[in-house]
């Protein structure tokens, strides 16, 4: 457990909690990791279930739309995909070498004395390897991941006895704020897909829309990057301990300067 997690609850913040998506949210993929990803997704389709190769990319993108994910969706088709194997062929393999400790992120993530949890649609192996990468791993209390919401899914003796659960779908959103054990009012939900976004509001999430200039409609915030957190969402940095003349903010406006110095560089 990260020793600024859980010790230290902000009485007076608005937030007990935030709840961080993990690619294209703490990191950008277009750094060579997406394009990688979609190489091995379409190698996959067509060295293990047997698509011809023109037609890989074009049922990738079907997968996506239809069902979440290509794994979702051979499975939902009825192919009987072992979701270790899927995950060790698409992500095993990625660059990892490519993404880069940020430590610009991880002194604003260790600023933020609120519980940090990481809700993502990717399996542990990966989740762990790319926070490892950027530098970050310690600064999360818990990594809510695809075998947290697909618990299930070894067991399984036909393809499509257990849905492949992921966000937005709401069963795999519930399952995520149970194990986090969080109220929903009082956690930031950060996530850089719209309809997750609009998934984590139905359930009383604040959200933050990452990577975008526009808001969505069911988004609270929308930042461009993850470091502009301290310019776009001030409050999270507000505390009880100290309620002087400030009105609860117990950092001094140095400490706030030194946060927004700190976390404007590339924002
Ligand atoms: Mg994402």
């Amino acid at each position: 457990m990260d020793s600024c997690s859980k010790s230290v609850r902000d009485s007076s913040s608005p937030f007990d909690c935030l709840i961080f998506d993990l690619d294209d949210t703490l990191y950008s993929s277009k750094i060579g990791i997406a394009e990688a990803l979609r190489k091995n997704i379409d190698d996959f389709l067509v060295e293990k279930c047997g698509f011809p190769e023109s037609k890989a990319s074009t049922l990738r993108v079907e997968l996506f739309k239809t069902y979440g994910s290509s794994l979702a969706g051979l499975r939902a088709l009825g192919y009987n995909i072992d979701a270790d194997d899927y995950h060790s062929f698409v992500h095993g393999r990625l660059p990892y070498e490519l993404i880069k400790p940020d430590t610009q992120l991880r002194n604003l993530l260790r600023s933020i004395t609120q519980r940090k949890i990481i809700f993502t649609n990717s399996d542990r192996n990966h989740a762990v390897k790319a926070l490892d990468r950027l530098g970050l791993k310690d600064c999360f209390e818990q990594i809510i991941c695809f075998e947290t919401m697909n618990p299930n899914l070894s067991k399984s003796t036909l393809p499509d006895e257990f849905p492949v659960l992921l966000k937005p779908s709401m069963d795999a959103m519930k399952i995520a704020l149970d194990v986090a054990e969080v109220d929903p009012r009082r956690t930031l939900f950060l996530d850089d897909n719209v309809r997750n976004v609009a998934a984590g509001k139905s359930l009383g999430l604040r959200t933050v829309l990452v990577g975008k200039t526009v808001k969505s409609k069911e988004a609270d915030y929308v930042i461009e990057t993850v470091t502009s957190l301290a310019q776009v969402i001030p409050e999270l940095w507000v505390s009880g301990i100290d309620s002087g003349d400030e009105g609860g903010i117990s950092r001094s406006k140095s400490e706030i300067e030194f946060i927004h110095a700190t976390t404007a560089v590339g924002a």
